[in-house]
Formats: structure tokens, sequence, C-alpha cells
């Protein structure tokens, strides 16, 4: 088996960017683009929504599908090749690395891992329903928030960690109110984050939902109410509501690296030189989300998609290999 320059496991924005950059830089990539890994498909996260109104260059927005498509046919005309498998698993104990889907196989000198994150959800069917069909169910509120659906309208944010206090601020700037349902009766968010959610709560923009869970999404369309079921008497009642976003945290899909590199607490990759791309083991490079909590967009795992491709290639050529 001839060994490839680079491998990149993942086709999201974050490998696709890796792969143009990879590309032109006559690397010619190798992508396992992923089949189902993570409950994700080919292209990413942005396969599941509709509008993208934040990546620049479309002055009107984009579909995620679309954008996805274009990405994947740029990666391509400058020879790009992919696998659509998913990765089952590798071994970067010794040079060539090893990556395996389950009908395929490769060695690779370097490679990049974009394979990113998904956001947690409540599973429930008419939630699901709803965040497929741009029905006002969302786990992205930096995404989606500034929707025109949204503007001067009540939302709701489920969760109580500094994310979905951090999502709630941000829906200030655009709802009327927004409900904040916990299960508990107090947050677990930071301490700075506490105060910024009591300080936006006595002026009225948040409306903490203590105790509750949110058992059913009500609406054909669009969400039009949540049911909140009351953790300590069992009560049940509907809260009107014209957007929920839910904040529940994500996972990072990094099951295959266990032990293999280095993660934080969360599961998240850790990389080893700050400002880089660099994970814990030589000649791999992490991209996108799967090594970022924080930003999580997708003009973020491209602009980091490019630096590990730019990575990828200087490692190289430090070696020889161009
Ligand atoms: C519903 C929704 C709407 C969003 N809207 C916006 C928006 O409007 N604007 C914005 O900037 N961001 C938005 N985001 C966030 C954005 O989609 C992500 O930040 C971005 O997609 C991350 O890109 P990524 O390349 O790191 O990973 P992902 O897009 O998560 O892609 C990961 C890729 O890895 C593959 N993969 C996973 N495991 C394996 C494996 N074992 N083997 C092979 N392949 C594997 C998957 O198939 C997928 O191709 C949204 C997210 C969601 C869920």
């Amino acid at each position: 088996m001839s060994v490839e320059k680079v491998v990149i496991i993942g086709s999201g924005p974050a490998g696709l960017t890796a792969a143009i950059y990879a590309a032109r830089a006559n690397l010619s990539p190798l992508v396992f683009e992923g089949y189902n890994a993570g409950g994700l498909v080919p292209g990413g996260q942005l396969m599941f929504t509709t509008d993208v109104e934040n990546f620049p260059g479309f002055e009107h927005g984009i579909l995620g599908p679309k954008l996805m498509t274009a990405m994947r046919a740029q990666a391509e005309r400058f020879g790009t090749r992919f696998i659509r498998e998913d990765v089952v698993s590798v071994d970067f104990s010794r040079s060539p690395f090893k990556i395996r889907s389950d009908e395929a196989a490769a060695d690779a000198h370097a490679v990049i891992i974009a394979t990113g994150a998904r956001a947690n959800w409540l599973n429930l069917p008419n939630e699901q329903r709803l965040a497929k069909t741009g029905g006002g169910v969302s786990a992205c509120a930096v995404c989606d928030g500034a929707l025109p659906a949204f503007r001067n309208q009540e939302l709701v944010v489920i969760g109580g960690g500094d994310s979905a206090v951090e999502e709630a601020s941000y829906l200030t700037k655009f709802a009327s109110v927004v409900h904040v349902v916990h299960r508990r009766d107090q947050l677990r968010a930071s301490k700075i984050m506490q105060e910024r959610f009591h300080k936006l709560v006595e002026h009225g923009k948040i409306k903490p939902v203590w105790n509750s869970v949110v058992t059913d999404v009500i609406g054909e369309s669009s969400i039009e109410a949540v049911e909140l079921k009351d953790t300590n008497s069992g009560a049940i009642r509907r809260l009107a509501c014209k957007g929920l976003f839910l904040a529940i945290g994500h996972t990072p899909n990094t099951e295959l690296f266990k032990g293999v590199l280095g993660t934080d607490e969360r599961g998240y990759l850790k990389l080893s030189r700050p400002g880089s791309t660099y994970t814990s083991v030589e000649g791999v490079f992490a991209a996108g989300d799967v090594a970022d909590h924080v930003y999580r967009q997708a003009v973020t795992a491209a602009g980091t998609g490019c630096m590990a491709a730019l990575d990828a290639e200087r490692w190289l050529a430090a070696r020889g290999i161009e």
C-alpha cells in the first residue's frame, strides 16, 4: 500500500477546508468523509440546517447542504479523493499512521482530524421534526438567534450551565423575554456567568423557570409552546414561545481517539501548541469543533481547517515530504 501524504477524517467545514488547502499544496489528500458516525453525515452538521446567514460571502445566506456541496466540489476540483465511510480504528503509535474503515484502509504520513461534535438534544419527536424543518428549534443561538422569526418574541432556552447563560444573554438582544428552563433550583454556571444571569433577570430580560423539564414541543410548522413538567410536583403546564434553544452541551466525536490522543475533561481533542492545530502526537493535527468547545461555528471550523492543512504541509516539508 502506498503511503498517503495526508489523510483527513471528517467532511464538515473543517475537513473540507483542510482538503482544499492540502489539495492546492499538491498533497493529494484522501478524505474519509464519514457515513453516519456520531449521528452525522458527509458534510457534517450544516447538512441538518436550512439557512446559514453568517458564513461570509453569502449576502442573502445559503442553505447548509448547498454550502457543503459546494465546499466538497471545490476540494474535489483540486484533486481531493473521498471515501464515504466512517473510520473505525486508527494506529498513531508509529509512522506511517494507519487509518481503517470497514471496507478501506490507508497509511499516512500526516493525519488531520475534523470529526466535529454533536449538540445534545432532548430527542423528543416534535423537537427533532421542528429542528430539521426550520420550525424555531435550534441548538445554536449565535447561528439562528438573529433570524426575523425570533425578533421581539418570547424564547425559551434549556440548560443551566455557562453555555445556557451565554445563549440566553445573546438572545436578549432580540427577544421580548427569554425563559431559561432548568431542572434544578439554581444554575450550575460559573460565578461570573451567574452574576450576568441575575442582572438580566433583574432587568426583566430573562425569566428563570426553575425545577422544570421540557417534555414536549408544541406546533405544526413552527413552535408555539413547550410543555413543561415541574420536577417537584409533576405538574404539567404549557409555556407559549416562538423559539426553543437547547444549551445542554455538545459531545465531541473523539471516541476513536480515546487513549490515543490527549483530550480535555469534556473529551475535546487537546492542542499541544497554543495557536496551532498540533495534537499530542506529532504529525496528527485537529481542526474544527472536535477541538473547540468555545466558538463552534462553521467559519471558525473552516479557519482551523486551513490552519491544519498549513501545519501539516509545513510539518511534512520539514521531513522532506512534498
Ligand atoms: C442545526 C445546526 C445549525 C447550525 N447553524 C450554523 C450556522 O448558521 N452558522 C454557523 O457558523 N454554524 C452553524 N452551526 C455550527 C456548525 O455547523 C459547526 O460549527 C461546524 O459544522 C463544525 O464543523 P466541523 O467541520 O468541525 O465538524 P462537523 O460539521 O461536525 O463535521 C464532522 C464531520 O466528521 C465526520 N465524522 C465524524 N466521525 C467520523 C469518523 N469516525 N470517520 C469519518 N468521518 C467522521 C462526519 O460525518 C462529518 O462529516 C450549526 C450547527 C447545527 C447542528
